[in-house]
């Protein structure tokens, strides 16, 4: 008999639907929980959640894949803040004095609408609008309206011209949105396209997928993504909690396939805020063979106050992290700003002395390195 992993056994078997059907992203995405009652299904919802999920309905759309419930649910109750903080809007998140739309001026980076252009080699291209869960915290929550252009033929067609019509274009983020959230004939199309374009070398695919709906990352997928290689895929964990057995065997498949795979987190209170949670993220993801590639401060998007730690903290979580995790399991710290990402880091050389470095080593003590430098 097949093997089935816990989670979705669980969850399966109290939905009473077959394994079968459970694990069909299709049906995940047809059952995503949308309202207060959908997501009452699944788990008892506080005051604060309740009202969130009543008073934002208007500011960004809700929605969680059953899988990403039930994952919610059969996590110690201790812990689940972790992940209901990044899917389920609080009452907090009608209020933010300070939260714009647009944080990034990506609208002014635009040449052609869906296509963010800040790099000289590299650019975002917008082909979709759907996402398994829609994060708290998104800063493209500015598009919250444009779910008939997911996938649009019209703005898959502009983009495409304009990436052929600049050579100094050598590196693709596919994004959105999820940009898995379309079928994988619509995915190859697109991978096609791009692949034509002789100055394209690389071609990156950022999709949660892996993290609230790892059913889609099917053989199918995987093979035929591998024919459009060099092809790589950024992720989105944010917390220990979501590396299952099942999203497990989704970046194994993609790593099998040769698509390395890289991790982008966001810097979040009560998710990811101390040196010990970043610390189980960052080791989790490595032994799946994820690098831990960014940890993004969050920004100032409208409604996401309560979730920003301050960036004292995020260089203190960054300090605590040197001397207990390899290089290769931490991410670079960065602020995303209109004009590029800007590292975020703990200065360790504290000065030089005549000939002599004077640095802060790992146990905050001073260590004089003698030499001409
Ligand atoms: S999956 Fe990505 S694009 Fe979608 S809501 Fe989350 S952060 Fe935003």
């Amino acid at each position: 008999m097949e093997y089935t992993p816990p989670l979705t056994h669980r969850a399966a078997a109290q939905l009473g639907v077959s394994v079968e059907k459970f694990t069909n992203w299709r049906w995940q995405m047809r059952h995503q929980c949308q309202t207060l009652d959908d997501l009452q299904g699944y788990l008892a919802l506080s005051p604060t959640e309740q009202q969130g999920l009543t008073e934002s309905q208007a500011l960004f759309r809700t929605g969680v894949t059953p899988y990403y419930a039930a994952l919610i649910a059969q996590t110690d109750p201790a812990l689940q803040e972790a992940l209901r903080l990044q899917v389920i809007p609080r009452k907090e998140e009608a209020f933010d004095a300070l939260g714009i739309y647009d944080p990034l001026s990506e609208v002014d980076h635009s040449p052609v609408r869906e296509v963010v252009h800040v790099y000289p080699d590299r650019v975002a291209f917008c082909v979709a609008m759907l996402c398994p869960v829609y994060c708290r915290y998104c800063y493209r929550k500015r598009r919250d309206e444009e779910t008939g252009l997911h996938y649009n033929r019209q703005i898959i067609d502009r983009g495409i011209a304009y990436i052929a019509s600049q050579p100094s274009i050598r590196d693709v983020l596919i994004t959105g949105g999820d940009p898995l959230i379309a079928s994988d004939a619509a995915v190859e199309e697109l991978l096609q396209r791009l692949r034509a374009i002789p100055h394209v070398e690389i071609i990156r695919i950022h999709t949660r997928t892996p993290v609230a709906l790892p059913y889609r990352i099917t053989n199918e997928l995987v093979e035929m993504i591998q024919r459009y290689h060099p092809v790589w895929v950024n992720t989105h964990f944010n917390s220990a909690l979501e590396l299952t057995p099942e999203a497990g065997e989704a970046l194994e498949r993609l790593v099998n396939h040769g698509i390395p795979v890289g991790n982008q987190s966001v810097f979040l209170r009560g998710v990811n805020d101390t040196v010990e949670k970043m610390h189980d993220l960052c080791r989790s993801l490595v032994r799946f063979r994820v690098r831990p590639y960014y940890l993004f401060h969050p920004h100032l998007v409208a409604g996401t106050a309560h979730l920003r730690p301050s960036v004292q903290t995020g260089l203190a979580v960054m300090k605590g992290l040197r001397g207990k995790l390899s290089g290769l399991a931490i991410p670079t710290y960065v602020l995303d700003t209109p004009s590029g990402k800007v590292p975020l880091q703990h200065n360790h050389m504290l000065g030089q002395d005549e000939q002599d470095l004077l640095l802060e080593d790992l146990h905050g003590e001073i260590w004089r390195e003698k030499g001409v430098w």
